[in-house]
């Protein structure tokens, strides 16, 4: 002891070598580009080795060489070779024997791994096999295999409160729904699934169950005004209180400005600055020029002006302090907008919009004695737009999923080695 550590410990003590594995050998294959440092390890004669399955030292049967990946050391690459024994496990047959740095499997080290993990929460998926020097289709097969285990290791059992929000991982296609635990800040995501509607709610009830959670217990569902997942929300969820957040409501009368909008631009001239004026919320942020746009909308009897005033009245019904009091602003909304808009085709995408409007509004005004954060669900977004980012390339569904579960899940043990 007290002895200077020598470069073989070292190495050790990075891979978490115990007995009866220790390095035997250490060599630098200079012939390769970039080079390479071979490290060979070996077991003392006559050790016990453990069973994949079950832990239990067995007896070695017989023998084969393996390689493994290991984190580069500084600019070299980094393997690790070892003669690994089949134990003949008594429950469990003949079999490869675990080793401490690897998990059965894999042609990578633990630590290794681990660092691809880290570096794929902090970079698209392509750009971090380059870093690491792996295929990409590798990488994705190690991310996936420790989202997936800490995804079923879910504890479910405290869920009262569920958001829901569909997403496409390109504009239109490929659709995802998302499930989020309202009573959690941070991580909020619990369960992804392919698809958008009926069957998603009905996946994700029997995923609370086989979770520990009790569905009968959720107390609140806050979701859109998609009719297919009301219907379902009523079946999977009976008891539970359905929230429409304000999030989607001011979605539904932004898209139906911008279809008018868009009808109108078709058939007279509209200011320059028109679009983003009408899109964006309030009138704060606007430029000098959209300002000017709002202006002669107003006065030039655009039907885009009369969309527009629609979708901001949403801002003061929103102010409203309780739900007796957005009852009543609601009320005088739904008149003025609805009797006041001219009655041709151009406005058809508003009427439509109070339509739904007026017919989802218990559930819209469920928000006003709700006990949960409308923003929860609005945050997703941020959410859908980094795991596009990371997944980009990639057309396949389950990347986008297990890169959503990544990005926003709580999954605590991700980086445990077994
Ligand atoms: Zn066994």
């Amino acid at each position: 002891m007290g002895a200077a550590m020598e470069a073989g410990d070292v190495f050790a003590l990075g891979l978490g070598l115990r007995a009866p594995w220790k390095l035997a050998g250490q060599r630098l294959d200079i012939e390769k580009r970039p080079h390479e440092l071979h490290l060979d390890v070996v077991a003392g004669r006559g050790a016990l080795f453990p069973c994949s399955e079950c832990g239990r030292t067995c007896k070695a049967h017989d023998f084969a060489d393996f390689t493994w990946q290991h984190l580069n050391f500084f600019q070299h690459h980094c393997f690790i070779t070892a003669r690994v024994p089949r134990v003949d496990c008594p429950d469990h047959g003949v079999r490869r024997a675990a080793v401490p740095w690897a998990r059965p499997g894999s042609r990578f080290t633990l630590l290794f791994e681990q660092a691809a993990l880290v570096l794929v929460r902090e970079m698209p998926v392509l750009a971090a096999a380059r870093f690491i020097g792996i295929t990409d289709q590798r990488l994705w097969r190690i991310v996936a295999h420790y989202v997936g285990r800490a995804v079923a290791a879910l504890d479910l059992r405290s869920v009262r409160a569920v958001g829901l929000d569909e997403t496409a991982s390109k504009r239109g296609h490929n659709y995802v729904t998302v499930f989020i635990d309202m009573d959690r800040r941070d991580k909020p995501v619990i369960f992804v699934t392919a698809g958008k509607g009926k069957a998603c709610v009905a996946a994700f009830r029997a995923f609370l169950l086989s979770h520990g959670g009790e569905p009968t217990r959720v107390a609140e569902v806050v979701c859109d005004m998609s009719p297919a997942f009301l219907a379902a929300l009523g079946e999977s969820f009976p008891q539970a209180a359905v929230t429409v957040d304000w999030f989607h409501v001011v979605q539904l009368f932004t898209t139906a400005v911008d279809d008018v909008r868009k009808a109108e631009a078709r058939q007279r001239k509209l200011p320059n600055a028109a679009r983003w004026a009408v899109l964006k919320a309030g009138d704060r942020n606007l430029t000098n020029d959209q300002r000017i746009a709002l202006a002669e909308l107003e006065t030039g009897g655009f039907a885009t002006a009369a969309a527009w005033l629609a979708k901001e009245m949403l801002r003061w019904i929103r102010k409203a302090d309780s739900a007796q009091a957005a009852r009543w602003r609601i009320t005088r909304f739904i008149n003025h907008i609805g009797l006041g808009l001219d009655p041709g085709p151009l406005l058809e995408p508003v009427r439509k919009a109070l339509r739904t409007f007026a017919a989802q509004l218990k559930r819209i005004l469920q928000r006003w004695t709700s006990t949960h954060s409308n923003a929860r669900l609005e945050g997703l977004n941020g959410i859908f737009q980094a795991a596009r980012a990371r997944a980009r390339g990639y057309r396949n569904i389950a990347t986008y999923i297990t890169i959503i579960y990544l990005l926003a899940a709580p999954l605590p043990d991700i980086f445990k080695s077994t």
